[in-house]
């Protein structure tokens, strides 16, 4: 298949996810923050993040990556496109259900409240799991060996490496609220883990 097609399916699902994010981003700016448990092991994280999200970039509008590409078929391209389509849509529900709760990072805000309703109800990270689901789509999408699992490679780094101490600043803030809720509900997939 033409490749251009996996191009435009990738240059679309990255102007949705932006679209998504752009208004969470802009209002977090002035939501103050209360306790910030950023450590240079976060900062690490997040610049990794960026990393894996820019290389699609390069792949999409240069031939730098050309010596990493592979023939596109349809099962992949479809399975992908199937991927993108339930991860924005979760990326969407978790972001609208977080609201003013949401941070890039690890930040308690002022008036942080608790949310375990909507996508929140049965899995305590959604928009993880919709981030995980995006990069999926991804690497089944992007025909190519480098540009494809990036995502993939940071967002597994990023959660074997966050989420231990997110749910541990959860539980300081929030005490036996956050334990009866981890109780409940599983992290990243209902009922299963
Ligand atoms: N891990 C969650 C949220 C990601 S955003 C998810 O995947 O859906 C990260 C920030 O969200 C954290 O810094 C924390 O402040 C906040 N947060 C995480 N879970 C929350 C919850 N259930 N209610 C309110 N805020 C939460």
């Amino acid at each position: 298949m033409n490749p251009w097609i996996a191009k435009a399916v990738v240059l679309a699902a990255t102007a949705v996810m932006i679209a998504i994010r752009a208004p969470h981003g802009r209002r977090s700016r002035n939501v103050k923050v209360a306790k910030s448990h950023k450590t240079p092991l976060e900062t690490g994280l997040l610049v990794l993040a960026w990393v894996g999200f820019f290389i699609p970039l390069i792949w999409l509008v240069s031939p730098a990556l050309s010596f990493a590409e592979y023939p596109l078929r349809s099962g992949p391209l479809f399975a992908g496109v199937m991927c993108f389509v339930i991860g924005l849509w979760l990326f969407y529900w978790s972001h609208a259900d977080l609201g003013a709760n949401w941070s890039i990072t690890l930040e308690v805000r002022e008036q942080h409240r608790l949310i375990t309703t909507g996508v929140y109800r049965r899995i305590r990270h959604p928009m993880y799991s919709a981030l995980i689901l995006y990069s999926v789509g991804q690497a089944l999408v992007v025909p190519n060996w480098v540009a494809g699992p990036s995502n993939l490679i940071a967002f597994a780094v990023l959660l074997a490496l966050r989420v231990r101490a997110e749910e541990q600043m959860m539980v300081q803030e929030f005490g036996d609220e956050y334990a009866a809720y981890t109780a409940r509900t599983k992290r990243l997939v209902p009922r299963v883990w």
